[in-house]
């Protein structure tokens, strides 16, 4: 499938100058979500790396994680908004362009040792996925590997990663 062709950009989104990569036409495809899911798992097949569990960044990083998750026979995760988790978290703090944003992990989500892969629909900066690497580090899992659907290569985002694999289906 030619994600390229289905994924909408939008200019201008969320502020001027910013053309932002709107995947709910893929999502909305019959086979949308199939194809992407088959896309990770042959990368991460090629990889040949063990995952015990896959965690999704909210929001659009559950729509990806969740399934894939369940493809692989692994724990799915979810990194949260601050708020949103109800018992003992871990928290990351980051900063964007302007401020800065807050992701929450269960403190006994994972498990010590446990070898995880993050997963979101695109890398811009780095700062997001950078982050969530931080509470896996918290939690002592290890981080394996990384998928996004989109990386906007010339943000140079992975530069901003620890060094593990990093599967990506389409660059910009
Ligand atoms: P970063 O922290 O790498 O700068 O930004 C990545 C985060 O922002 C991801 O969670 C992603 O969902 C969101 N994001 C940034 N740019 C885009 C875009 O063009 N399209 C979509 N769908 N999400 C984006």
């Amino acid at each position: 499938m030619d994600f390229k062709s289905i994924i909408r950009d939008i200019p201008d989104f969320p502020q001027k100058g910013i053309i932002f990569r709107d995947i709910t036409p893929l999502l909305a495809h019959p086979q949308g979500l199939t194809a992407i899911i088959q896309g990770f798992q042959t990368k991460f097949a090629e990889l040949n790396i063990d995952i015990d569990a896959v965690i999704g960044i909210e929001s659009r990083g559950f729509i990806l994680g969740a399934p894939l998750a369940m493809q692989l026979g692994a724990s799915f995760i979810p990194v949260r908004k601050p708020k949103k988790l109800p018992s003992a978290v871990f928290r990351v703090e980051y900063a964007l362009e302007y401020g800065t944003d807050t992701l929450e992990i269960h403190q006994d989500a994972i498990g010590v040792g446990k070898r995880v892969i993050i997963i979101d629909d695109v890398i811009a900066t780095g700062g997001t996925a950078a982050a969530t690497a931080k509470l896996v580090e918290q939690t002592g899992a290890k981080l394996v590997g990384y998928g996004f659907l989109i990386e906007l290569d010339f943000l140079n985002g992975r530069k901003a990663l620890p060094e593990v694999p990093i599967v990506s289906l389409v660059n910009y």
